[in-house]
C-alpha cells in the first residue's frame, strides 16, 4: 500500500502504513494512478505516498457530498452529536499513533503533536454538544396581524481547505461545525501532510459516518482540483485556513457564485511587553506564542516590542532560555525546535535574517543556518531590528524572535497597528487598566493578555483586516455554516 522508506524505524513505519492512502469519496477510497510523495520534513526522505486526485475525482468528491447533503441535513441534531461524540473519543484514544503520524509528516515535537490531537478532539466535542442548541425564534410582527418564524438551516455542501502547520486541528474546526449544522463537506488538506486528515476519515468511518458526508481529496495541484469545485453551484460554502495571498484568489473565485466563505489568513503578530511587566511570565509566554509549532503558527509573535527601559533585560532573559532549547527530529524526547516545513521556508527564514541583520539588528542567538540535514534552522533572537526590516511586514515562519524597543502606550500601539494584518496581538502589563486600553486598542481579531497561547475551541477563533473572515469555534461558530430563515405567518 505504501513506499515506506528505511529511514524510519518499525514503530514509525507501522504508523505510516495504517493509514490509507486513497482519495475518500462517497465513503469509498479511491486510488490513482498518479502519487503524491510525502516527505519526512527531518530527513526530506520520501515516508509514503498518496493519491493525487484529478479534477474529475474532486468534482465526483462534490457529487457524493451534494448525494448525501438532503439525507444528512435532516438526520436527528442528536445523531449528528453522537458522531462527533465517537469520533471525539477515537481520536483521544488513538492520540499516539496520531500523534506519530502527525510529527513525521510535518515536523512538530511528539508533545506538540500530542496537545494538537486534544485541541483537534476538543472541536468534536465542542460541536457535538452545539449540535442540539441550534435556536430560532416566534414573535409578532411590530405591526401585529402576522408572526414571524426565525429558523436555522444548513448552507449545504461545504468545501474545506487547511493548511500543513496544524494538519488535524483546521480541520476538525471545521469538519465538526459543519456536521453538527446538517452540511457535508468535501475536505483537501494541504500537500505537505495529507496523512493526518486520511487517518481522520478513517476514524470518522469507524464512528459511523455516513457515506458522502465527509470527503477527503489529496492533491499536488490545489488550484488546478479546487477551481472546478468552486466554480461549481452546488458548492455553497468555502471554509479557507492558509495565507492571505491564496485568501484573496479564493474570495475573488467565490464572488462568481456569491459563495459564503469563512476565511482565517496569516498574522503578523505584536507582542507588546510594558517596563511594568513580570518579566520572567513576559518570557514564558513568548516563547510559547513565538516556539510553538517551530515558530509556524499564524498566530507567532512576528514582532516583539519591549519598553526601552527593560529591552536589554528582557533579551537576556530570553536569550538564555531559547538557548538551551534542544533542537532535533521530532521524534526526539527532548527536541523543541523541529525542522521546519521545507527547504523554501528555511531559506525564507534566513533571507529575512540577513536582511534584518544588513539592517542594523543584533544578533544575540542563532542567526545562521543550522549545520545539519533537513529543514533545520536554529532559534534565534535578534535585537534592534528596525521596523523597515522585511521580517517586521511579513510572517517569518521560523523560530526567529525579532526584538525592537519602544518609549511610550501611544507608540507601542502605533507601530502595532502599521500593517495590514489583524489576526491577534499579546499584551504584557501589571496594569489592569493599561492592559485592557491597549487590548481594545489593537486592531485585531484576538488578543493575549498576560498570556502567549490563547486559541481554544470554546471561543471564537479569527482576525479582521487582511487576517481574514468570521470566527470559529465558540458559540458562533456553528453559524459559519448556517443559514437564518425568515417564514412570514399569517395568522
Ligand atoms: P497556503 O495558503 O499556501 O495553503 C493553504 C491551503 O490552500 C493548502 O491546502 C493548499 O494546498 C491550498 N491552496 C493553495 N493554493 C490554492 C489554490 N489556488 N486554490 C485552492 N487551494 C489552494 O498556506 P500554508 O503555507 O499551507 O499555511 C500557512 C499559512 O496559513 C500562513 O499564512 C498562516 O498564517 C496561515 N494560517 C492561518 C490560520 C488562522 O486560523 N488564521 C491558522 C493556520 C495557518
Amino acid at each position: 500500500m505504501t513506499h515506506t522508506s528505511e529511514s524510519v524505524n518499525e514503530t514509525e513505519r507501522l504508523a505510516i502504513d495504517s493509514v490509507p492512502t486513497g482519495l475518500f469519496i462517497g465513503g469509498v477510497w479511491r486510488e490513482t494512478a498518479a502519487r503524491l510523495p510525502v516527505e519526512d520534513p527531518a530527513t526530506g526522505r520520501v515516508l509514503c505516498e498518496v493519491a493525487d486526485a484529478s479534477p474529475a475525482d474532486g468534482l465526483d468528491a462534490l457529487t457524493a457530498a451534494a448525494d448525501a447533503q438532503a439525507g444528512w441535513a435532516s438526520a436527528a441534531p442528536r445523531e449528528r452529536s453522537d458522531l462527533l461524540m465517537r469520533a471525539y473519543r477515537l481520536l483521544l484514544a488513538e492520540t499516539e499513533r496520531l500523534a506519530l503520524i502527525m510529527t513525521l509528516e510535518m515536523g512538530k515535537p511528539l508533545s506538540e503533536a500530542r496537545g494538537e490531537i486534544a485541541y483537534a478532539a476538543e472541536f468534536f466535542r465542542w460541536f457535538a454538544e452545539e449540535a442540539v442548541r441550534l435556536d430560532g425564534g416566534y414573535m409578532p410582527a411590530p405591526a401585529g396581524g402576522s408572526r414571524f418564524l426565525i429558523t436555522r438551516q444548513p448552507v449545504g455542501p461545504s468545501l474545506l481547505i487547511t493548511p500543513w502547520n496544524f494538519p488535524l486541528a483546521m480541520g476538525t474546526r471545521k469538519i465538526g461545525p459543519a456536521l453538527a449544522a446538517g452540511c457535508t463537506c468535501v475536505v483537501k488538506p494541504a500537500e505537505q501532510t495529507p496523512l493526518s486528515m486520511l487517518a481522520l476519515a478513517e476514524i470518522l468511518v469507524r464512528a459511523g459516518l455516513p457515506a458522502g458526508v465527509v470527503n477527503v481529496v489529496t492533491t499536488s495541484d490545489p488550484a488546478a482540483l479546487m477551481t472546478p469545485m468552486i466554480l461549481d453551484e452546488r458548492s455553497r460554502k468555502l471554509s479557507f485556513t492558509g495565507s492571505t495571498a491564496v485568501g484573496k484568489i479564493l474570495l475573488e473565485q467565490c464572488a462568481r457564485t456569491v459563495m459564503r466563505t469563512s476565511m482565517e489568513l496569516g498574522g503578523n503578530a505584536p507582542f507588546v511587553v510594558f517596563e511594568d511587566a513580570d518579566l520572567d511570565e513576559a518570557v514564558e509566554g513568548l516563547l510559547a506564542a513565538k516556539m510553538r509549532n517551530i515558530g509556524q503558527t499564524c498566530t507567532a509573535a512576528n514582532r516583539i516590542l519591549v519598553q526601552r527601559s527593560v529591552i536589554d533585560d528582557f533579551a537576556r532573559r530570553l536569550t538564555e532560555r531559547m538557548a538551551a532549547l534542544p533542537m532535533g527530529r521530532g521524534t526526539e524526547p527532548d527536541a523543541v525546535v523541529g525542522p521546519l516545513i521545507d527547504t523554501d521556508a528555511v531559506t525564507k527564514v534566513t533571507e529575512l535574517v540577513a536582511d534584518a541583520k544588513q539592517r542594523g539588528a543584533t544578533v544575540l542567538l542563532g542567526g545562521e543556518s543550522a549545520d545539519r540535514p533537513g529543514n533545520f534552522y536554529p532559534a534565534t533572537v535578534l535585537t534592534g531590528v528596525p521596523d523597515e526590516a522585511a521580517m517586521c511586514h511579513t510572517e517569518i515562519f521560523g523560530p526567529v524572535a525579532a526584538l525592537t524597543a519602544f518609549d511610550t502606550e501611544a507608540e507601542a500601539v502605533e507601530r502595532a497597528n502599521d500593517t495590514p494584518y489583524g489576526l491577534i496581538g499579546y499584551v504584557y502589563t501589571e496594569s489592569l487598566r493599561r492592559g485592557l486600553r491597549v487590548s481594545e486598542a489593537l486592531e485585531t481579531g484576538l488578543v493575549g493578555l498576560n498570556q502567549g497561547v490563547i486559541s481554544n475551541p470554546a471561543a471564537p477563533f479569527g482576525g479582521v483586516k487582511e487576517s481574514g473572515l468570521g470566527r470559529e469555534g465558540g458559540f458562533t461558530g456553528i453559524d459559519e455554516f448556517l443559514e437564518t430563515k425568515y417564514i412570514g405567518v399569517k395568522i
